[in-house]
């Protein structure tokens, strides 16, 4: 390399891939914390949550998320900056909801920050889909009943044909089912499920805002949680956990300390 070269790449910033837990401070990892004092811009959406959000000096962040009217900032977009950015020499963080590389298009902004040639250092977060259920006692998986666990998304591109969740493999596995973006389509995948030969009275949880001031929990079975959901009025941000597990809860609930502290039962 000449020194021309390297005085080029010492111009270029740092864009980091940080995950931010599932929304209480105390979840972030040390190194976030460290990455988001230090950084020069944080590019965000609104997954992280009010609270650590709300740490974040206005003049360092940008909303990268949902645009008043309901509409996406389109991907394109956030890839783009994420590479203007670092080319100013920025430190860009670009935060994310629980672990960046699960269903959070991280993996797509990695690829893109490599063919732009710019460098880039993934911090993995405490991911919603094992600490959601986590914090409202459930274990994802447990000894005696369940060994295995599947994490799916809800939430589909219409337009696909076919689906790419084989809820009926999923059905047939008989491990614990997490779905992530799965608050608006849970009635047709709980029919897909049950249309497979899940048992009707398969115990299932919504976890809303888990980790934040008002997180809220509802249960019920295969055969109730829409009902559940419509009335407790459960909305996105919210994990759904399908499986043996979710009756954990009621076993535990009662000493269940971070639960009655931040929220509790929908
Ligand atoms: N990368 C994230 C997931 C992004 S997909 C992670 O690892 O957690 C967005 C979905 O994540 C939401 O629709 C919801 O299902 C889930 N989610 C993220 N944070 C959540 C929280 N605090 N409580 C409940 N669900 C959450």
């Amino acid at each position: 390399m000449s020194e021309g070269d390297s005085t080029l790449e010492d111009d270029v910033g740092t864009v980091y891939l940080v995950g931010s837990g599932p929304g209480d401070p105390d979840l972030l990892t040390v190194r976030a914390a460290e990455l988001i004092e230090s950084a020069d811009v944080v590019l965000h959406d609104k997954l992280p949550g009010p609270e650590i959000l709300g740490r974040i000096p206005e003049e360092k962040r940008e909303d990268v998320g949902k645009r008043a009217g309901g509409e996406w900032t389109p991907q394109e977009y956030t890839n783009r900056r994420l590479v203007e950015l670092a080319r100013e020499g920025k430190s860009v963080v670009r935060l994310k909801g629980g672990d960046p590389f699960v269903f959070g298009r991280g993996g797509e902004e990695a690829e893109h920050l490599a063919a732009a040639g710019i460098p880039f250092e993934v911090v993995p977060g405490v991911t919603s889909a094992i600490a959601g259920p986590a914090v409202a006692g459930i274990p994802v998986t447990h000894r005696d009943h369940a060994s295995s666990v599947s994490f799916v998304t809800g939430h589909e591109d219409p337009t696909k044909e076919e689906s790419a969740v084989d809820w009926d493999a999923l059905a047939a596995t008989g491990g614990t089912i997490v779905v992530l973006m799965g608050v608006g389509k849970l009635p047709a995948y709980t029919a897909e499920l049950r249309d497979a030969g899940l048992d009707g009275d398969t115990p299932v949880a919504l976890v809303e805002r888990a980790t934040w001031p008002d997180m809220r929990v509802a249960t019920g079975t295969l055969d109730t949680i829409v009902d559940v959901r419509d009335e407790a009025g459960i909305e996105p941000p919210a994990i759904t956990v399908i499986g043996d597990v979710a009756a954990t809860r009621e076993r535990v609930v009662e000493f269940l300390e971070n639960d009655g502290e931040r929220g509790g039962d929908a």
